[in-house]
């Protein structure tokens, strides 16, 4: 199995953009599976590239049930949004300790290849769009705080830079 190793804000690779992945190669194939794994170890519900340094545009989701088994996509694009943003929690496994709300649209369509080279093309929405958002965001560099208003982002990355430096401290 691949090692991967989880990075934290403020990583830089959490800042980057990432590349579309051309092949599905069994390397891909390794990499899914081993952050499929990560984000179960870790009790994440989604995982994207660059949070194990990876900077290549490939995410995975874990199960929701009823909705989806846990998957991986590769070159995810959201293709069309609902209108308007519904508040709900946030967290991230590069931001430990950080729940916020964050506001997304509640719809949203959404294409991508599965990591069997199958291109689809699907609806997602509640927590199914909340997350793949959320993972969207980080192929691009964008972290959840980045979608709060000014004051809130502000207030939030202050409070993770506290929680961080007390475990500092403490440990
Ligand atoms: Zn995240």
């Amino acid at each position: 199995m691949k090692t991967i190793s989880l990075k934290r804000y403020p990583d830089p690779i959490l800042r980057k953009k990432c590349e579309p992945i051309e092949e599905i190669t069994p390397e891909i194939k390794e990499l899914t599976l081993a952050m499929l794994e990560m984000m179960k170890a870790k009790n994440g519900i989604g995982l994207a590239g660059p949070q194990v340094g990876v900077l290549k545009q490939i995410i995975v989701i874990g199960e929701i049930p009823k909705v989806t088994k846990a998957i991986g996509f590769i070159n995810p694009k959201i293709i069309k949004k609902s209108k308007g943003k519904e508040f709900g929690d946030e967290g991230c496994l590069s931001i430990p300790g950080i729940y916020e709300k964050v506001g997304r649209s509640k719809i949203i369509k959404v294409s991508g290849i599965t990591v069997e080279g199958e291109k689809i093309v699907f609806e997602a929405k509640d927590l199914f769009a909340r997350v793949f958002q959320h993972e969207i965001d980080h192929l691009s560099g964008i972290l959840f705080p980045d979608r709060m208003n000014f004051l809130r982002r502000i207030k939030t990355y202050r409070k993770y830079q506290q929680i961080n430096r007390t475990q500092i401290t403490s440990g």
